[in-house]
């Protein structure tokens, strides 16, 4: 087998991006290749909802523990589970137009309702360490514990610094203000060459 991109990391026999965004929300708009160029992407990496958990598991999101079982009760709910998906892609696009200010007032109301009702799953338990939020742990976990972060991000003080890479598209966190690509090794690189060749022309 050829070796992979650098860009890209063989994870539990599926493919996934490493992540460059600095925020789990950002990581998950970047699991399509080329936002530009909008409509179906030319690379998607959430091919499967297994595939989603265990992009989960990689960026830390959930244990490995969960993303085992899930993957076990996913098996047992195919028509579900192919709905969760969908879902999922269908939240990334409208996330990626609110959280890039092109949301239409549709676009933003469905991105909302998926964040309300993430916000609505959650329970207050206590624990050992003091009262924590918590969400069920079923199919809908992925999604609503995205969503759950996603409303914090798009509420809180990280939001003013989302950046979008001007050459693919993919987001990122830029709190000082000093990135311009999504990651030096692909965009980055790539304009280097570019800029390089037109000075050589
Ligand atoms: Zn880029």
């Amino acid at each position: 087998m050829d070796a992979l991109p650098s860009h890209l990391e063989l994870v539990q026999g599926v493919v996934l991006p490493r992540p460059v965004g600095a925020h789990p929300v950002l990581d998950f708009v970047n699991t399509r290749s080329e936002w530009t160029t909008r409509g179906p992407a030319r690379t998607e990496w959430l091919t499967s909802y297994e595939a989603f958990l265990i992009w989960n598991s990689y960026v830390g999101l959930l244990s490995p523990a969960t993303v085992f079982r899930l993957i076990e009760r996913a098996g047992r709910s195919s028509s579900e589970v192919a709905r969760r998906l969908q879902a999922t892609l269908d939240f990334r696009v409208d996330l990626y137009d609110v959280l890039t200010d092109q949301a239409t007032a549709t676009t933003f109301e469905a991105a909302a309702r998926v964040i309300e009702t993430a916000f609505g799953d959650r329970r207050l338990v206590s624990t050992d360490d003091g009262p924590t939020w918590e969400l069920r742990e079923d199919l809908a976990l992925p999604l609503h514990n995205l969503a759950v972060l996603a409303g914090d991000l798009l509420t809180g003080p990280s939001r003013e610094h989302v950046r979008t890479c001007p050459s693919c598209g993919w987001l990122f966190l830029d709190p000082r203000g000093r990135r311009r690509w999504c990651s030096m090794a692909t965009c980055g690189n790539r304009a280097k060459v570019r800029a390089h060749a037109a000075r050589a022309r």
